[in-house]
């Protein structure tokens, strides 16, 4: 973005922000985005961002991780799943810490690639952990049916997908709620259009944009949020028409409706959320390692002194955790939400610690 072009931006955002206005940047990217191309510098001062439950690391449950992590020791047992879970602290240590105690876990780039492992290795139980929104869950879903048609039946899949909007729903409509607009997910809406976030301005007066991850898109986004509070419309608009279609992919959320179904599921700071969870149908129950293995998913409280949970909702900024840049850092991560590179935790650490 040029400087004029800033300028011209920043100076629209002034104007429209005509008192204090909280906007929650849903997506873990665009906490990242906004920090890295310096952003935050060209906001009134009235306005202020706050980071919601959008990296899906992060709002993975303590009890689903000591779930995942209790299966990675079973004998026989190889556990795959993307890099980030790898540094995920459970209540007893990592994924990752498991690699040099004779547990054998894998980090994959793609869920497909469990397919080739499953092959190659017919004796052992593959375990694919799915964590993620609906960006990777059609992936899975596709991993899922190929598992079936293949009839491999030593691969399957620990599934912690979450769905973004019945998340923003109890946003919403939480009590004392103080978010005036969302900027709203480009990856999740890629997947999912429009339709699934109206409920939003519809029900509960609340503007939304969904936004794209250039400095020009988030900045437009912003004056479109702004625009609608000041205006008192609310009502849902996108600056990231380059990538959403109204109607989202079809394809993709067809994936999804072949193998999940819609479940409770329990957040990080937000507790069990209706319908917000894909737990795998009936008919792919035999690749599904929740049932296999009888995984249990208990109650677990959040590492000692970690704020994890009240910075996913939106109540407190890194920088009120006690812990933040002293006892907890990327490299000495206590919460999810220092060790993704999504997480608010770590983005603030590396972009605004100054600020
Ligand atoms: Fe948790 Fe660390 Fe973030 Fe504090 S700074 S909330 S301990 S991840």
């Amino acid at each position: 973005m040029s400087s004029n072009r800033a300028k011209l931006l920043s100076s629209a955002l002034k104007k429209l922000t005509k008192r204090p206005t909280t906007i929650m940047e849903v997506c873990g990217t665009h906490t990242v985005s906004i920090f890295r191309q310096g952003l935050r510098s060209l906001f009134p001062e009235d306005l202020k961002l706050i980071s919601g439950p959008g990296c899906p690391v992060c709002v993975t449950s303590q009890g689903e991780i000591d779930g995942a992590i209790e299966l990675a020791t079973r004998k026989n047992v190889v556990m795959a799943t993307y890099g980030d879970m790898m540094r995920v602290p459970g209540s007893n240590g990592t994924l990752g810490e498991l690699r040099g105690t004779g547990s054998d876990v894998r980090v994959v780039l793609s869920a497909m690639e469990t397919l080739r492992m499953a092959e190659e290795m017919p004796h052992k139980e593959i375990v694919f952990l799915a964590v993620g929104f609906e960006t990777t869950a059609p992936a899975t879903a596709a991993l899922l049916i190929e598992a079936r048609k293949r009839k491999l039946e030593n691969l399957s899949v620990l599934c912690l997908h979450k769905r973004v909007p019945p998340a923003l729903e109890v946003l919403s409509k939480a009590d004392g709620n103080r978010v005036d607009g969302f900027l709203l997910p480009g990856h999740v809406a890629v997947i999912l259009g429009h339709e699934p976030f109206k409920f939003i301005p519809e029900k509960h007066g609340i503007a939304c944009t969904v936004a794209g991850f250039e400095a020009d898109e988030i900045m437009l986004a912003l004056v479109d949020l702004l625009e609608q509070i000041c205006e008192n419309r609310p009502s849902l608009t996108s600056r990231y028409e380059k990538a959403v279609r109204p109607e989202g992919n079809v394809k993709a959320v067809d994936l999804m409706d072949r193998v999940f179904d819609t479940s409770t599921s329990a957040w990080r700071g937000i507790g069990p959320i209706d319908e917000s969870g894909m737990s795998i149908k009936e008919e792919y129950s035999l690749w599904d390692g929740s049932r296999k293995f009888d995984v249990a998913v208990r109650n677990v409280p959040e590492p000692n002194g970690c704020r994890c949970g009240d910075i996913l909702s939106g109540t407190i900024t890194p920088k009120e955790c006690p812990l933040f840049g002293t006892g907890c850092t990327p490299v000495t991560p206590v919460g999810p939400c220092m060790v993704s590179s999504e997480g608010t935790c770590s983005a603030w650490y590396r972009y605004g610690r100054k600020g």
